[in-house]
């Protein structure tokens, strides 16, 4: 055995369960319905301290490990994955770099403003003609005198409409693909960076999705994130773990709202005289759904363990990522089976856990990239 949740942990997750209880469960679907962002309960979590879990004391954060983060972040999920999408980007990727990379002034005008609630981040690597192929963004950066000018439109942007910064992946040396990536810090406001528009999505529909285009954006050269060119995959490869750690536990979290609600819809609803959980071709999806969380969910454990004893594996956290949010979509569609014509019906949950189970399947790698470097690993 090589993880367990501690007291400290354990203590945390019921505090989160019970939040999302009491205040995200009973408006989850009206966040869906809204299409907006979700400023009400995102205060509620800045003002409990979660945007923080996993940063230091000092700039505001709780000091707690990577555990714990995925543990908020499951939960959360398990209430509204608007909300949960959000909150990971703010609590992770849209704060991680200028954190790891940024100056002390950075940090203080904008990671402690942020682990609050008061300032937002995101990340803006994908563009219209490149997602999984980073090495073929077209966005450029081009050093003149002690500032860089950017060129270039990203797309998919988790939060953009409402962020106060961004860490926008472009290119230095546009012919070096993958060796070519940089990262920089870009703050709203910054005369050519405009957000586009809002893409209407499927699913996580209270989380705002947008383009953001830059035209001859000009920046100091220190917000060069790493401080020499040619680094940004290499900053990105310290986080990717964790990216893909932290989609397996929304995975799991959907997951368990969605394997409740089919067994509680089982026990209730009747045909052919007894409930349909009499029945041994639903005791069967049922049992199926269970093992298959479980085992997504030891999975996902286990490799935020392996993060916190600053071991991170690679394939672990990919398969952690393949495993859960492939086992999210299939227990969100067979919930919505056992719903028969009620899973159809826009105003059950049902529903809701089958459109949010795909925005699962494309941030921190997609399934076919995920087998790749599992296969990668497996031959190393
Ligand atoms: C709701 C939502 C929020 C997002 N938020 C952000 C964000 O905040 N910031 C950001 O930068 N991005 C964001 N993204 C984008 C996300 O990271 C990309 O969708 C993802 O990287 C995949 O890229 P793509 O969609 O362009 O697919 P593509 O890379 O074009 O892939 C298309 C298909 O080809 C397959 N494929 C590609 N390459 C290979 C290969 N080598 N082998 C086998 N199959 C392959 C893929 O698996 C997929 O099935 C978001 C996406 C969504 C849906």
């Amino acid at each position: 055995m090589d993880f367990r949740l501690s007291e400290d942990q354990e203590l945390f997750r019921r505090t989160v369960a019970e939040f999302v209880d009491k205040e995200v469960i009973p408006i989850a679907q009206k966040l869906d319905e809204r299409e907006e962002f979700p400023w009400e309960l995102f205060r509620k979590v800045a003002a409990l301290g979660w945007l923080g879990v996993r940063y230091p004391e000092a700039y505001g954060g709780a000091g707690a490990d990577n555990l714990s983060f995925n543990v908020m972040c499951e939960e959360l999920a398990r209430g509204s994955m608007s909300l949960a999408a959000v909150v990971a980007m703010q609590g992770l990727m849209g704060t991680d770099f200028v954190y790891r990379f940024g100056t002390e002034d950075h940090k203080q005008r904008l990671l402690i403003p942020a682990l609050r609630g008061e300032k937002i981040g995101t990340i803006a690597m994908t563009e219209p003609g490149a997602g999984s192929d980073l090495g073929a963004i077209r966005t450029t950066a081009v050093r003149d005198g002690e500032t860089y000018v950017l060129n270039g439109t990203k797309m998919w942007i988790t939060s953009a409409t409402v962020a106060d910064f961004f860490t926008v992946a472009a290119k230095t040396d546009p012919d070096a693909g993958f060796k070519g990536v940089d990262l920089f810090l870009i703050e709203k406001g910054t005369p050519g960076l405009s957000v586009g528009r809002q893409i209407k999505k499927l699913g996580t529909r209270g989380s705002e999705t947008s383009e953001v285009v830059l035209e001859d954006v000009r920046v100091p050269a220190e917000n060069l994130l790493g401080g020499r060119e040619g680094s940004g995959m290499m900053l990105l490869r310290g986080i990717l773990d964790q990216i893909r750690v932290m989609t397996g536990a929304l995975s799991v979290g959907l997951a368990r709202a969605a394997l409740d609600a089919a067994l509680r819809y089982a026990q209730q609803r009747e045909a052919f005289g007894r409930p349909i959980i009499k029945f041994q071709a639903i005791q069967h999806k049922l049992a199926e759904m269970a093992t298959q969380l479980e085992a997504a969910r030891t999975l996902v454990y286990r490799a935020a363990w392996h993060i916190d004893q600053g071991a991170p594996d690679a394939k672990l956290s990919a398969m952690a990522k393949l495993f859960a949010s492939e086992m999210a979509n299939y227990v969100a569609d067979q919930t919505t089976r056992i719903f028969g014509a009620y899973g159809f019906a826009m105003e059950y949950d049902a529903q809701r856990y089958f459109r949010d189970a795909r925005f699962l399947l494309y941030g921190g790698g997609t399934s076919e990239i995920l087998k790749n470097i599992i296969a990668r690993e497996l031959a190393r």
